[in-house]
């Protein structure tokens, strides 16, 4: 049956089927969870370097399965991505971590949170409103919510995200490049977006203490968040000598395991209520 070379093609292919079978399976879960919100907001502790006070935290998602359990945005991200689900998880993220930081700000002023946004939400022409009616059902100060964005996706058209950012900014929230680093290339188009806070990629924070060479790109990098007049935070710290590294370039804020993984809200409650008793 498959003598004309492109019967090849046509053959039933039993591993061709299943992965197809998997995928629509994988489909159909994913849009039950997000119908079902069975997701969970986990927080990462954002550190000041000069006394490791925790200054605020960084949003991450989690897909509490029924059957798979606790899976890290790496298991279903880009599908959801993909399949154009982000748009509704992202927002509910948002929603939920700026009710959980209001809480938060309630006995911390100043409190921060950051929260990422997906490339197809900042292609989404109810990015604006769904943002304003978040801030507006929550009551957070929008300076004290950062909206994260990827160097690679704040580059792909940056006309495109120039707009976009600039709309986000007359809500009076701030900006961060998320990855910062990682796209050196268009380094020279950084200008052109109304930027507010570089996250230094995690590549550049672990090859600090390995060799000279990596110390002095981590402050190459540092030296342009500057130039921009971009406030730097540090993410991937991972041990005191980084740390250390970063204190010497007077990166005021940091991110990492060295202080504190992504938990779920009660346990950054414990931490602050810690650190205001002692
Ligand atoms: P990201 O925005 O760069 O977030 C930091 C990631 O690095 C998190 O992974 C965090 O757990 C991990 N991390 C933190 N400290 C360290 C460290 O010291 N060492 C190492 N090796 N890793 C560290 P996570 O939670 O698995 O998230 C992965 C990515 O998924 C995030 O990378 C972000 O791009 C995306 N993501 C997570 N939640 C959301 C969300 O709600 N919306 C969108 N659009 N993206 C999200
Ligand atoms: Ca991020
Ligand atoms: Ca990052
Ligand atoms: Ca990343």
């Amino acid at each position: 049956a498959k003598d004309d070379g492109k019967g090849v093609a046509r053959r039933f292919d039993p591993a061709r089927f299943a992965q197809a079978e998997q995928r629509r399976h994988d489909e159909d879960d994913l849009r039950r969870a997000v119908a079902e919100q069975q997701f969970e907001v986990h927080y990462q502790p954002i550190v000041d370097l000069d006394g490791e006070q925790t200054v605020g935290v960084e949003a991450l998602v989690r897909w509490r399965h029924p059957a798979r359990g606790l899976l890290p945005p790496a298991a279903f991200l880009d599908l959801a991505e993909d399949i154009g689900l982000m748009p509704e998880l992202g927002i509910w993220v948002l929603e939920r971590a700026c009710e959980q930081a209001v809480e938060w700000q309630r006995d911390h002023a100043g409190f921060e949170l950051n929260v990422n946004l997906s490339a197809s939400q900042l292609g989404s022409p109810h990015l604006i409103d769904d943002i304003r009616a978040v801030l507006a059902r929550t009551g957070i100060p929008p300076r004290l919510l950062v909206l994260e964005l990827t160097e690679s996706v704040a580059l792909t058209d940056l006309a495109e995200s120039a707009r976009v950012l600039g709309s986000l900014k007359t809500l009076g929230v701030r900006i961060a490049l998320d990855d910062f680093g990682t796209g050196f290339s268009s380094l020279s188009h950084l200008g052109a977006l109304p930027v507010d806070v570089v996250k230094i990629d995690r590549s550049f924070v672990q090859a600090m203490p390995e060799s000279a060479t990596g110390a002095s790109v981590a402050e190459a990098v540092l030296q342009i968040a500057r130039t921009f007049g971009l406030s730097p935070v540090a993410e991937g710290v991972e041990d005191a000598s980084q740390a250390e590294r970063l204190r010497g370039l007077e990166c005021a804020h940091a991110q990492g395991y060295h202080f504190a993984k992504p938990m779920p809200a009660p346990e950054v409650t414990a931490l602050l209520g810690d650190q205001s008793g002692g």
